[in-house]
């Protein structure tokens, strides 16, 4: 067995017992293949094992991989998801060719995300991104200001608001990992209770994955888990 598919294995491993000791059922829980840095060769093979959402960051690589992947594997089907912060000059690229956009935090991104879809390729996925950690640096929406952006972004004709997406800052004590995390749930449900149909929460990386789904995240991005080490970061 490869390594990728090995990795692969563990991963679920890992998501079903996370789940189990909070009982909830692992089919809630899609896992994302973060595959950037990482060749269509990857992507093919992680494929080939069952793996249909692939995650990435990077516009020009991501487009140059997909074409890729088709050419290696045009029978596989899949699903693609921009998970890196969405520059205005690329939003046209994204909007043609991905699945998904998990770091939306501002109106005007999303506004042109929606002008920009093709129709013929259904609405877009979106996720706001959310500043959890209260990081002056860090992107993402801060937490007061989501119900407001959520609403704007809820009647733009093209975009489907599916949920909220968060990196907090790193941290390898388990137990603290998860106030960040519990706080992304307790803003997910308090949006919900306005009457928004949010069905996505998306948290947890290769370090943290355990408590990002012990405080409820449906989708976890994993790269560096089922890849290897990322020799480069641009
Ligand atoms: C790279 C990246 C990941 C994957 O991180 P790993 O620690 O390698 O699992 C997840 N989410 C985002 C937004 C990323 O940029």
């Amino acid at each position: 067995m490869s390594a990728i598919v090995a990795n692969m294995q563990a991963v679920q491993r890992r998501i079903a017992d996370a789940a189990a000791s909070v009982l909830r059922d692992p089919a809630e829980i899609t896992l994302l293949a973060v595959s950037k840095n990482f060749p269509a060769e990857a992507v093919a093979e992680a494929a080939r094992a069952g793996q249909t959402a692939f995650g990435e960051n990077y516009v020009q690589e991501a487009v140059e991989k997909m074409a890729n992947v088709r050419m290696l594997a045009p029978e596989l089907l899949l699903e693609w998801h921009f998970i890196g912060p969405v520059q205005s000059n690329k939003t046209r690229t994204i909007a043609e060719n991905f699945d998904w956009v998990h770091a939306v935090d501002r109106v005007k991104i999303a506004q042109r995300l929606s002008d920009q879809r093709p129709s013929a390729k259904g609405k877009l996925n979106i996720c706001l991104q959310i500043n959890i950690s209260g990081e002056a640096s860090k992107s993402g929406v801060m937490p007061n200001e989501a119900v407001a952006l959520a609403q704007e972004i809820a009647r733009m004709p093209h975009l489907c608001l599916r949920g909220l997406m968060a990196i907090p800052e790193a941290q390898s004590d388990p137990v603290r990992q998860r106030a960040p995390f519990q706080r992304m749930r307790e803003l997910f449900e308090a949006i919900r209770t306005k009457g928004m149909h949010l069905d996505t929460l998306s948290m947890g990386m290769s370090g943290d994955l355990e408590a990002a789904i012990a405080e409820g995240a449906t989708l976890v991005r994993i790269g560096t888990a089922i890849f290897g080490k990322r020799n480069y970061e641009k």
